[in-house]
């Protein structure tokens, strides 16, 4: 992982002037509709955006977990297009991701997010836009209180409307379970 110096420090703060800009607190859900609205990108499924029915097969059922989404124009405007068949809390990883792009000006292509990021993205841009939507997802400063507290996993994921798995990452690379063992040793 290639993060600039002081990138992630960076991140967090930046996610925490995003959320006040969208008036909510650090332990509040986001909405990533409301997020794409305040950078006024329409957010699309596929099938709103008269995809053929075969390409619409392609993406969301032989290949459904291939493609999460695209940032690309229509009707000279970025609109971000997500699969409509995958589970409601990928799609909004999905669409914070996309988002995190455009706060941080990347490099505007067609981006098209698989599972592997998105798959025209370039290596350094795609951590960038991964930290930075979880970052706007889950804050650093949430996933500290939630280990502090002992919250569970599901509970957290419950709260902030993401997957376990994401809450999982957010609360091993918080730094808040070192601070426990530490102050557990003393
Ligand atoms: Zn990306």
């Amino acid at each position: 992982m290639a993060y600039w110096r002081g990138f992630k420090q960076y991140a967090v703060d930046l996610g925490l002037k995003v959320r006040g800009n969208l008036g909510i607190s650090a332990s509040q859900r986001l909405d990533v509709v409301a997020l794409a609205a305040h950078y006024k990108v329409p957010v699309l499924s596929f099938d709103q955006i008269g995809c053929p029915l075969e390409a619409l097969h392609h993406f969301t059922v032989s290949r459904w977990g291939k493609v999460s989404g695209y940032l690309l124009p229509v009707d000279g405007q970025l609109a971000i297009i997500y699969n409509p068949m995958h589970p409601k809390q990928r799609i909004r990883a999905t669409i914070s991701h996309e988002i995190a792009h455009l706060i941080l000006n990347h490099e505007f292509r067609v981006l098209a997010t698989g599972d592997d990021g998105c798959i025209f993205g370039d290596k350094d841009q795609e951590d960038e836009a991964g930290w930075l939507g979880a970052e706007l997802l889950l804050p650093r400063d949430a996933a500290k209180r939630a280990v502090i507290d002992g919250i569970s996993l599901g509970r957290l994921s419950e709260q902030f409307d993401v997957s376990v798995e994401l809450a999982r990452w957010r609360t091993n690379i918080c730094g808040a379970r070192k601070i426990l063992q530490r102050a557990r040793r003393y």
